[in-house]
C-alpha cells in the first residue's frame, strides 16, 4: 500500500536531523510491505485535504519559523480538515509551537500558528537544552518511556483540558514547570522532542503510522506486525540512561 506524506517546509524546518523521522517511517513502512510517497510541502504548495495519510513538520530557529509561519497559518483550515478526516500528524518543536495558537518571540513579535494544538509558546531567556525522558500519558501506550534531545527557548503551556504526549521523568519538557512534555488531538501529536526522535522510539513511529495506514485504508488502527528493532531499543536505552543521569527534572 502506498501511505502519503506530507513533510511541511523541509529546507526551514529541519534541525537535530529531524528529516531523520521521515526515514524511519519509510523503513518500518517497507518492513510491512507498505511504500511511502513524501510530496514536499514548502510555500504556497497546495496542500489538499484527504491528500494525505501522514503530515510531518519538524523543528527550526526563530528565523526560520518567522519566514513560514504566515504560510503555515494560512494553511489551517487545510491542516485541520485533514486531521479531522483522520490523517495522522507529528510535529517536532518549532513544527509543534505553531502548531498551536502562536509563538511570542523574545522579542515580542508573534507568531500566528496553525491552531490546530490546544497551545500557546512564549519564549524565555535560558533556552531548555538536554536529554529528556519521559513516560507516556497516550492511552494506547500508558508509560512506555520516549527517549529524545530537546533545545528550545520556548515555553509552551498547554490549556487546562489539554492531553500531553508524556510525563516528564528528565528533562524541561514544554515549560520546564508543568511536569508534562508534548500535546496530542486525535491522530496528532507535537513534541520537543529531536534527536531525531523516531529512531530511538520505534513504538512511537508504528503508532503514528497505524493511524496513517488506518487513514489510507479507511480502517481503525490496528497494531502493525512486529518487527526486529534491537538497535533502536539499544539506542533508547542510552538515550534513556542519558537522561537520566541528568539527575530527573530540573529544580
Ligand atoms: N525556535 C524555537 C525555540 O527556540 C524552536 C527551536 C527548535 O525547533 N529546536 O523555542
Amino acid at each position: 500500500m502506498i501511505i502519503r506524506v506530507a513533510h511541511l517546509y523541509p529546507e526551514y524546518l529541519n534541525i537535530y536531523a529531524d528529516r531523520g523521522n521521515i526515514a524511519v517511517f519509510t523503513r518500518r513502512a517497507n518492513a510491512r510491505g507498505h511504500e511511502l510517497a513524501v510530496d514536499s510541502i514548502t510555500l504556497e504548495t497546495v496542500l489538499e485535504p484527504g491528500a494525505h495519510d501522514l503530515i510531518y513538520v519538524g523543528g527550526g530557529q526563530d528565523r526560520e519559523q518567522a519566514m513560514i509561519a504566515p504560510d503555515l497559518a494560512a494553511r489551517s483550515d487545510a491542516i485541520r480538515a485533514a486531521v479531522d478526516g483522520g490523517a495522522a500528524l507529528l510535529a517536532v518543536c518549532g513544527g509543534y509551537q505553531l502548531l498551536g495558537r502562536g509563538y511570542r518571540g523574545r522579542d515580542g513579535s508573534w507568531l500566528e500558528g496553525a491552531g490546530l494544538l490546544p497551545h500557546e509558546t512564549l519564549a524565555g531567556d535560558m533556552r531548555m537544552i538536554g536529554d529528556v525522558l519521559l513516560e507516556s500519558t497516550l492511552p494506547e501506550a500508558p508509560g512506555r518511556t520516549i527517549a529524545g534531545f530537546e533545545n528550545h527557548a520556548g515555553r509552551t503551556v498547554l490549556d487546562p483540558d489539554a492531553a500531553p504526549l508524556g510525563r516528564v521523568v528528565a528533562g524541561y519538557g514544554n515549560d520546564g514547570e508543568s511536569g508534562f512534555e508534548g500535546c496530542r488531538v486525535g491522530r496528532a501529536v507535537g513534541t520537543y522532542l529531536h534527536g531525531p526522535l523516531l529512531p530511538r522510539n520505534p513504538w512511537l513511529a508504528d503508532l503514528i503510522l497505524s493511524w496513517a495506514v488506518a487513514h489510507a485504508t479507511t480502517g481503525d488502527p490496528e497494531p502493525l506486525a512486529p518487527v526486529s528493532e534491537e538497535l533502536e531499543t539499544a539506542a533508547h536505552a542510552v538515550a534513556a540512561e542519558r537522561a537520566r543521569s541528568r539527575g530527573g527534572r530540573p529544580a
